[in-house]
C-alpha cells in the first residue's frame, strides 16, 4: 500500500474555517483502509462552543459514522500541533498516527507545552509525524490573524 497524503484536504477545511471567521485549522480523520471518514475545521466561533477544534469536531463525526466512541487504527491530520485539549481526546480515541502541519508554540500541546502524549498518565500515544504542510499552515494562519490586527 502507498502512503498518500491528506493534508491537502485537511489544509482545504482549514481555508473554508477562515473564510467563516474562525481559525484557519483544518482535521481529517482517516479510516484503516485509506478512506476520509470525516473532514472539519474550526468551529468554536459558530457553535458558541470552545471545544469545537476542528481535530474535535472531525473525530465526533468519524465516531457518529463508527457508531463507536474509539476509532482505532485511523489517522488524523491536521494542519496545526493539536492543543492539550485535542491531544487528550486522540488519546482517549485510540487513533493511531498523527500527521500534523505547523507547530504551536502558544497552544500546542504535543511537542510543547504539557507534551500530553508523553505523559505518564497517557494510555495511549499514537505515532506522530509534524512538518507535514507545514508552510502553508502557516502562512494561512499569519494571514488570518494580520488581517484581524487593528490599524
Ligand atoms: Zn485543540
Amino acid at each position: 500500500m502507498t502512503f498518500k497524503s491528506h493534508m491537502d484536504q485537511a489544509l482545504a477545511e482549514a481555508r473554508a474555517a477562515a473564510e467563516r471567521g474562525e481559525v484557519p485549522v483544518g482535521a481529517v480523520v482517516v479510516s484503516p483502509d485509506g478512506k476520509v471518514v470525516a473532514a472539519a475545521g474550526n468551529r468554536t466561533r459558530e457553535w458558541n462552543d470552545p471545544t469545537a477544534h476542528a481535530e474535535i469536531v472531525a473525530m465526533r463525526a468519524a465516531c457518529r459514522v463508527l457508531g463507536s466512541e474509539r476509532l482505532p487504527g485511523h489517522d488524523l491530520y491536521v494542519t496545526l500541533e493539536p492543543c492539550p485539549m485535542c491531544a487528550s481526546a486522540i488519546s482517549q480515541a485510540r487513533i493511531a498516527r498523527v500527521y500534523y502541519g505547523a507547530a504551536d508554540p502558544k497552544s500546542g500541546g504535543v511537542a510543547q507545552g504539557p507534551r500530553v502524549f508523553a505523559h505518564p498518565q497517557s494510555h495511549h500515544v499514537p505515532e506522530v509525524y509534524d512538518g507535514i504542510g507545514a508552510v502553508e499552515a502557516e502562512e494561512l494562519l499569519k494571514a488570518f490573524f494580520a488581517a484581524r490586527r487593528p490599524g
